[in-house]
């Protein structure tokens, strides 16, 4: 298969990067599935991805044409069996092994066998997700970083059976959206998240210890080492939940203390303080 003959891809998940990686796919020209559980869902997804091209359009780097165009090519869908026609597939569903595992055992029936599935997990074992499907050299980890449409960096994750084939066509859709791919191996984690994730649970201990306030600790790295976002403010970007299903990955994946998630953090969780997406986290968001 090659890369110009993915006209439909599916996107499953529609949160904050199942919409961003609909939108990327749209703006490269794809027809798009995007498939959620609930109605209200992927209203909000549409209603994001809507405002994102409308701030491009005022920004003169897109136009209303544009924008039209690519939200027509997004069709949102609560039946899983309507993602049936897709060329290529992109999971987005919550970090937890059990709900990908149960999706991708439907999905591997549904699509066609020589398309590819692809997961957009942060941490989870390619290899095992693929073990549920008849498919796993066709299958792949294709890790957008937050928000999809802004960031250059796709990590493409090989599985074990992953095949070169799958590589090149999941590296060539990525460019074909402007991105840059980086091809990395199979382990808890992967880079992204396996040098991310200690940095941002550090921040949480430090909160946690006194060492310094929320915005003391953003500001020192921030401005101390010239990141552009703190690593809390960052955390509630991503989500706290999905950061401690991370964590817990890499704490049992490599069975090393240094990743137990911080008490802070799975405290927050707990009383659904998830950062944007609900509205406040270490921060409040209006
Ligand atoms: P999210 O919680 O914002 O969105 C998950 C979506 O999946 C929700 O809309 C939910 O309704 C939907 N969902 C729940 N059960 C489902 C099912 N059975 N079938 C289909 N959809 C279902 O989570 P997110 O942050 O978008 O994360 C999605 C995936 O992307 C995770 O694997 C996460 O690790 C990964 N990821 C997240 C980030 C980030 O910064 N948040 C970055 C890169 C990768």
């Amino acid at each position: 298969m090659d890369v110009n003959s993915i006209q439909t891809v599916a996107v499953i998940g529609a949160g904050t990067m199942g919409n961003g990686i609909a939108q990327v796919m749209a703006g490269a020209g794809c027809q798009v599935l995007l498939y959620d559980t609930g109605q209200a869902v992927l209203d909000r997804a549409l209603a994001t991805i809507s405002g994102n091209l409308e701030r491009e359009v005022r920004k003169a780097r897109s136009t209303e044409a544009d924008r039209e165009a690519a939200l027509g090519r997004i069709r949102a869908v609560t039946c899983l069996e309507a993602v049936a026609p897709a060329d290529f597939l992109v999971e987005a569903a919550p970090e937890d092994f059990r709900i990908k595992a149960e999706l991708f055992g439907k999905l591997d029936t549904l699509c066609r066998p020589e398309i590819i599935l692809a997961s957009n997990t942060s941490s989870l074992s390619i290899t095992r997700l693929a073990a549920v499907t008849r498919r796993p050299d066709k299958f792949i980890g294709m890790h957008f970083m937050n928000p999809a449409p802004v960031m250059q960096l796709v990590e493409l994750i090989r599985g074990l059976a992953t095949s070169d084939q799958a590589c090149q066509l999941t590296r060539a859709l990525a460019e074909r959206a402007g991105k840059t791919a980086v091809e990395v191996n199979d382990f808890p984690g992967f880079v992204a998240n396996r040098v991310l994730m200690p940095m941002i649970n550090e921040a949480v201990y430090c909160v946690m210890e006194g060492v310094g306030t929320v915005e003391a600790v953003d500001a020192v790295m921030k401005m101390g080492m010239n990141h552009p976002m703190g690593p809390l403010a960052l955390a509630d970007l991503i989500g706290l939940d999905t950061c401690l299903s991370i964590l817990n990955v890499l704490h049992e994946g490599l069975g090393d203390p240094k990743y137990r998630p911080c008490p802070l953090l799975k405290k927050l969780v707990d009383a659904g303080r998830l950062g944007r997406k609900t509205g406040h986290g270490f921060y409040k968001y209006s």
